[in-house]
């Protein structure tokens, strides 16, 4: 079965890259050497590597709903490994955005059974709904970026594999498409 949408963009890619280039992909199956691990939002509108203009190879790329750094993931934790230890990553970037559906389901108690396991985790990096009244939703994905940069600074892994790796939070602004980078504790206080 062929996706016809997918199979004709597939086509009109090959052709634009080998037109700029003809020995490109067999550039690319000597393999990769990216420069960033990237944890992201799943959210179709938010693509670490279209948004910031990155070529294949550049970025190696982990995606889940509100992107959560959990110690008890294993496809996180072998990707985190893989990108440390294997790949030698220079720079961590956790990328959230403005209108996360993520977050405000955590946020507003989204009770479905599928999904409330996961949020439940969101939940925990959120503050508590009486301190936080008053945050956006903008303020939420926010602080919820800066505690998963916090979450993966103490990540087992990092810890052993990621000396000297700088580890950088930002907020895609879906509205603008803008990227802000943001400051965490740690960083304020210098
Ligand atoms: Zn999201």
């Amino acid at each position: 079965m062929r996706e016809e949408v997918l199979d004709k963009s597939n086509k009109n890619f090959m052709r634009r890259i080998k037109e700029k280039n003809p020995t490109y992909f067999d550039e690319l199956r000597k393999g990769q050497h990216p420069d960033y691990f990237v944890l992201s939002c799943s959210d179709s509108r938010v693509s670490p590597t279209a948004i910031t203009d990155m070529p294949l190879g550049r970025m190696f790329v982990h995606r889940n709903i509100a992107n959560q750094v959990r110690r008890d993931d294993d496809s996180f934790t072998a990707g985190l490994y893989y990108g440390l230890k294997h790949l030698e990553v220079k720079k961590i970037i956790i990328e959230g955005h403005t209108f996360c559906g993520g977050v405000i389901a955590a946020w507003h108690g989204n009770e479905e059974e599928h999904l409330k396991p996961w949020l439940n985790h969101i939940r925990d990096s959120l503050p508590e709904k009486e301190e936080g009244n008053c945050l956006s939703e903008e303020e939420l994905a926010r602080i919820n970026v800066i505690r998963q940069v916090e979450n993966l600074k103490t990540h087992p892994v990092f810890k052993q594999y990621g000396e000297g790796v700088d580890v950088i939070g930002c907020l895609f602004h879906v509205e603008s498409g803008e990227i802000e980078w943001l400051e965490t504790d740690d960083e304020r206080r210098l």
